[in-house]
């Protein structure tokens, strides 16, 4: 049978539940696309990433008339995915306004005379994708720039990032440090220290 997957509610991350569980490899991560990818032939229609869909966003149809129906449910679908992030994870979808691409570093981070904060993060990982910890909540004492970065194999190297998403602070081109690794909400006091040690040392 056929798996469908409503792309509108579906965050499209590499670390979907349906992947997870698939026993056969049906579900996988295109990396070239960066999209889940559905391989039909290998599908055994176990049910078994439908059940783990938190949103129900994935579906096993029976046959070719239920596959055409939950096709035209899911063309009537008005929903978007930003409508469930603070459902499924407590957190919202980064503004686009904050995002640059890493060809703007230069001019958006070393060039500026402000003190910068940029995240840099991988737009495969959904952890990455959201800001987990509001900014303003954690910059409400300072005076900062933020941006946040897709973070490229250069910047990577160039910072000796090991894990990503990774808060880089710069003054007049200088780097003042570095936070490495996601933090939630629970840990928000400690990385709230960590951010104070950098910008007032
Ligand atoms: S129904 Fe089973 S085999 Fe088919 S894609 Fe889902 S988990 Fe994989």
């Amino acid at each position: 049978m056929s798996i469908l997957i409503n792309f509108k509610i579906c965050d499209n991350a590499q670390e979907c539940n349906g992947i997870a569980v698939c026993p056969t490899g049906a579900l996988s991560w295109d990396k070239d696309k960066k999209s889940i990818k559905i391989d039909n032939e290998k599908c055994i229609s176990c049910g078994k990433c439908e059940k783990s869909c938190m949103v129900n966003a994935i579906y096993v149809a029976k046959n070719e008339a239920e596959y055409k129906k939950i096709e035209e449910e899911i063309k009537k679908d008005s929903r978007k995915v930003s409508d469930l992030f603070v459902d499924r994870y407590g957190a919202q979808p980064i503004h686009p306004a904050f995002l640059i691409k890493d060809d703007k570093f230069e001019l958006e981070v070393l060039g500026s005379k402000r003190l910068v904060v940029a995240e840099l993060f991988d737009d495969d990982s959904i952890k990455c994708l959201l800001k987990s910890i509001p900014m303003k909540s954690l910059f409400a004492n300072y005076s900062i720039k933020y941006r946040k970065v897709v973070a490229g194999k250069e910047l990577i190297k160039k910072y000796k990032i090991k894990k990503l998403p990774a808060l880089v602070f710069f003054k007049n081109r200088k780097l003042l440090g570095k936070i490495e690794g996601f933090y939630d909400s629970k840990k928000k006091e400690k990385l709230v220290k960590k951010i104070t040690l950098i910008v007032e040392k």
